[in-house]
């Protein structure tokens, strides 16, 4: 563009290549029907956005829509949990369907080596959505939630609905926002999800410790989940920044080398100990 043959790009060459890149990824609608695109300045943002609602909205596995049970890795990514279980038998060789292993080849092209992190159900958990409700809804699920606790926001948390209506339809169960426009983060071991705000301000401001986002343990235990009240011991960022599953992806990785190192050790323990029956046998 310039100075290389009086080649110069118009305004309207720019313009053009932007806004049909915007109308494609956009698919938010006014409130009279029409396309959105006009307001969307930002090309990348809705890429962002897009992207983050479809982690939300669908398996990383199988690109379905993500239906309870729903499970997420040690890197906060969401998966149908029968996705999980077909990945997984199909990487033990136990299927012999053609159409299933086919699907397996493809998820582990698409993954290219993404995927090497799940070779059993102990690599996931299970994680607990709060569907979005109606206002019409909330009164006939406010007794499904009520045996897990004593706050009236409970009684909104009713599982196995689907995701229905703008966006992927999942909302924190404490602050009611949308989580596919907030960071949440899921609570191990009971695996329910809520936005970091939320998480935060339960902890109170004394509790501190830092942003969210990496797998760490939450201090001596007496962090409890506000939806069901069991203690939890870490969290793992859902659907996270890059630097948040860069962190996470580190973490895996050291837990796997302190496992393999303390089962190595077992070994070595073990065999010392036979060594040493067989001495004392001897003497
Ligand atoms: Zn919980």
């Amino acid at each position: 563009m310039g100075l290389d043959g009086g080649t110069i790009a118009s305004r309207s060459d720019v313009l053009r290549r932007q806004s049909q890149r915007v109308a494609q990824n956009d698919t938010s609608r006014s409130s009279r029907g029409g396309n959105a695109a006009g307001k969307v300045s930002d090309p990348g943002a809705v890429e962002a956005s897009v992207a983050r609602q479809t982690a939300w909205s669908t398996c990383a596995l199988s690109s379905q829509p993500l239906q309870p049970p729903i499970v997420a890795d040690g890197l906060g990514r969401l998966y149908n949990k029968e996705a999980v279980i077909q990945f997984i038998l199909c990487a033990k060789d136990k299927v012999t369907d053609p159409e299933a292993l086919l699907q397996y080849a493809n998820q582990l092209r698409v993954a290219a080596g993404g995927l090497d992190h799940i070779t059993s159900l102990r690599d996931v958990f299970d994680v607990h959505l709060t569907p979005e409700q109606s206002e019409g809804a909330k009164g006939g699920a406010a007794g499904a939630g009520a045996a897990a606790g004593s706050s009236s926001r409970t009684g909104a948390v009713a599982e196995g609905a689907g995701a229905g209506g703008g966006g992927s339809g999942w909302v924190c169960p404490v602050t009611l926002v949308p989580c596919e426009r907030y960071p949440c983060s899921a609570l191990r071991p009971c695996g329910h999800v809520l936005s970091d705000k939320a998480i935060k301000n339960l902890r109170g401001p004394g509790a501190g410790g830092g942003e969210a986002g990496g797998s760490k343990a939450a201090a001596a235990g007496d962090e409890t989940c506000p939806v069901c009240g069991a203690a939890y011991t870490s969290m793992v960022a859902v659907n996270g920044a890059h630097e948040q599953v860069a962190a996470l992806r580190a973490a895996l990785k050291a837990a796997a080398g302190a496992k393999a190192a303390k089962r190595e050790q077992a070994a070595d323990g073990g065999s010392k100990k036979r060594r040493k029956g067989e001495v004392g046998e001897a003497a």
